[in-house]
């Protein structure tokens, strides 16, 4: 479906949704092969959203391939492939859906706008296609926590479902931009998975310090080559930094080379 009105055309009762940017991995599936098991019709948006993208991002270079993506999503058995063009979501400038609080800090700060942007297209998104149940990667776990406070504070009637990170086989959380990294970085780029493992099994020892044990990985993160944007112990209720290893998850962005790298573990939650 390529037109706006034809996808807002459709009413089944029960529809599970995945948005997605497109150049599917094994994460994206994931989330479309839980959906397909639930529900009786399967929507996946494929849309790559410019509003929440910066200026200085990579809107222009982010992978695009949509030819492979929709043979991808009909081995799934998707039976709707929501790929609007940007003119058909954006006809003009839109309202902005501000989701207040959680957006200031960590990818909020670092990349100003950026979830205005994924409320603003997630909510469109959810008035056009009308899920029953809306399916969504822990691996971008703030984005995670603004959709659910955005659908709380606007009553939006749709169900969320969070579903845990695929990985590559050496613990890399996948993730679209992963093709951009260099052989040498790609090959460092499991550390960051292998520190937030031996962080939190160094909090889960009683009378550790969560602060100099968040100090010993970041230094640890930056003599293996990696530009640090935060690693931190935050809580899930409010994403502000805590010292309380309950209801709390480490969250880490760090850059190599080019390329940014997001992932985070749920204390307690994860297998580690
Ligand atoms: P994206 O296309 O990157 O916007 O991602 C679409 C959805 O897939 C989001 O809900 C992401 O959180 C989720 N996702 C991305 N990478 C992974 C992964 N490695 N495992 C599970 N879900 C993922």
């Amino acid at each position: 479906v390529r037109s706006a009105a034809e996808m807002a055309a459709i009413t089944e009762s029960d529809l599970g949704f995945v948005p997605t940017m497109g150049a599917f991995h094994e994460g994206h599936l994931s989330l479309m092969r839980e959906a397909r098991k639930i529900h009786d019709c399967l929507c996946v948006s494929l849309f790559v959203n410019p509003l929440q993208f910066g200026k200085s991002e990579d809107l222009d270079k982010y992978p695009r391939n949509e030819e492979r993506d929709f043979a991808m999503a009909g081995e799934v058995g998707v039976d709707i492939l929501f790929a609007p063009a940007a003119n058909e979501i954006y006809p003009r400038e839109s309202t902005i859906v501000h989701v207040p609080e959680i957006t200031d800090l960590w990818e909020g700060s670092l990349r100003p706008g950026h979830f205005d942007g994924v409320a603003t297209v997630v909510l469109k998104l959810f008035n056009l296609v009308k899920p029953r149940t809306a399916y969504f990667g822990w691996k971008d776990l703030q984005q995670c926590l603004v959709i659910r406070r955005m659908v709380e504070d606007l009553n939006v009637p749709v169900s969320l479902s969070f579903l845990p990170t695929v990985r590559e086989a050496d613990g890399l959380a996948m993730s679209s931009r992963n093709v951009y990294l260099s052989p040498e970085d790609r090959a460092r780029a499991p550390k960051l998975r292998q520190t937030l493992i031996a962080l939190a099994k160094a909090l889960s020892v009683e009378d550790r310090s969560v602060a100099s044990e968040l100090e010993v990985a970041r230094k640890t993160l930056v003599g293996q080559g990696f530009r640090l944007d935060y690693l931190e112990l935050v809580s899930l209720n409010d994403i502000r930094s805590t010292l309380d290893t309950k209801n709390a998850a480490l969250i880490v962005a760090a850059r190599l080379g080019a390329t940014r790298l997001i992932d985070n573990l749920r204390l307690g939650a994860d297998v580690i």
